[in-house]
């Protein structure tokens, strides 16, 4: 099923729930901290429903709603795809992460998590910090991507940057028969925690790396470790002639705007939602002859490492979890080839599959 925006048409709540086939959403409300937070469950099928929590000054409910409903179904399918017993799940928190958080706030919304009774699994997403995960887990036993230090897996954007790696080893191999990466021109957006990982990857094996970023300090973190990385400005990326693209800061950013003036050959990064629009904008990459490989499989790393910390954490098992992302991208380009379809299908398909297989094995339970 493809991703679409919730219309202002829609009935607000329930029918964008069966739009994307949403099993329970929770909504989420205090006073006296000033809580407001969505926890939606797209589907248990595989497991308990795990996905971050993300604090953000949504516009309105409506965002925030068409938000969590998008990130917890890619949460379900990104499980899925990688061979993991999870469903898929996320919470959002309406707000200014910058100003609006308080120890309250965050145990209120851990107490909620843990009236789930384990059905959702919360962790770290954008706006949320180790200490707020600290106050979530004093009301509840319900999170992973705990610290080094209390027994987890610590941060997971080591074992992303090496999922990614391998999608896009495996996506050189499919384009030029071949997955050495060396003299390839690969564009890094974003030296954040995955791109700087990733940056480390590819200079050890010797690709011709560029990276762009909108911060300087994030750009000197770069080339003091690595002179010879050339540094694109934020905005020419998308008029940069380069062999692939990395997108690693944001999602959408494959859009109307940047498709046609887009010149590589593969698009391969960690950003989450990369094509603006995935039925449109897959559709036009593979006329074009870009082979794009889908975001919520080869960033799958991190919500690998999670599930090996429900398991007792091993760093070791996490990486090679996220190696395997080299054979998955291969099998998804290879049915993609043999029914005719873009790699986002075909990946959303061989997910679907997984799922609606487990799905009947559970029935006769
Ligand atoms: P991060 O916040 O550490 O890094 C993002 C970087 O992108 C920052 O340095 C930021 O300054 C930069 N940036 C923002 N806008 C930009 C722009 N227009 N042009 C260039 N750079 C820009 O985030 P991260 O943890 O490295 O994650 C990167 C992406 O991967 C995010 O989209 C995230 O959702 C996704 N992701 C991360 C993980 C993980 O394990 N960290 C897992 C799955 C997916």
């Amino acid at each position: 099923m493809e991703v679409k925006e919730i219309t202002q048409n829609q009935d607000p709540v329930l029918s964008p729930m069966q739009t994307y086939d949403h099993e329970q959403v929770v909504f989420c409300q205090d006073n006296k901290t000033g809580l407001r937070a969505i926890i939606a469950i797209h589907n248990t099928t595989l497991g308990p429903a795990l996905g971050g929590t993300r604090m953000w000054p949504y516009k309105n409910e409506m965002e925030a709603l068409n938000d969590v409903l998008r990130l917890s179904r890619g949460m379900s399918y990104k499980a899925a795809i990688s061979g993991l017993n999870l469903g898929g799940g996320k919470a959002v928190i309406l707000g200014d992460s910058r100003t609006q958080k308080s120890e309250a706030l965050m145990r209120k919304f851990g107490r909620f998590v843990d009236s789930l009774g384990g059905k959702y699994i919360t962790a770290e997403d954008v706006g949320m910090s180790p200490k707020d995960m600290e106050y979530i887990r004093m009301e509840t036993n319900h999170v992973s991507g705990v610290p080094e230090f209390l027994g987890g897996g610590g941060d997971p954007s080591p074992v992303t940057a090496y999922g990614v790696y391998m999608g896009m080893k495996a996506s050189a191999k499919k384009a030029w028969g071949n997955d050495d990466l060396s003299g390839k021109k690969v564009l890094v957006q974003g030296a954040g925690h995955v791109g700087q990982y990733l940056i480390d990857h590819l200079v050890k094996e010797h690709a011709d790396v560029m990276v762009s970023d909108i911060f300087d300090d994030k750009l000197k973190e770069v080339t003091d470790k690595y002179p010879h990385v050339m540094v694109a400005d934020a905005d020419s990326v998308y008029d940069t002639d380069m062999d692939i693209y990395a997108p690693c800061a944001l999602g959408a950013t494959v859009n109307d705007d940047t498709i046609n003036r887009l010149k590589c050959e593969i698009i391969a990064g960690a950003a989450n939602n990369q094509l603006a629009d995935e039925k449109v904008h897959g559709q036009i990459l593979m006329e074009k002859g870009v082979l794009y490989a889908p975001d919520f499989l080869i960033n799958a790393g991190g919500l690998i490492n999670c599930y090996s910390e429900l398991e007792g954490y091993n760093r070791d098992r996490a990486m090679k979890g996220a190696e395997e992302i080299y054979d998955t991208t291969m099998r998804i380009y290879a049915y993609a080839d043999e029914h005719s379809m873009p790699s986002y299908k075909a990946a959303n398909i061989i997910a679907e599959e997984r799922i609606n297989s487990i799905a009947e094995i559970n029935k006769r339970l």
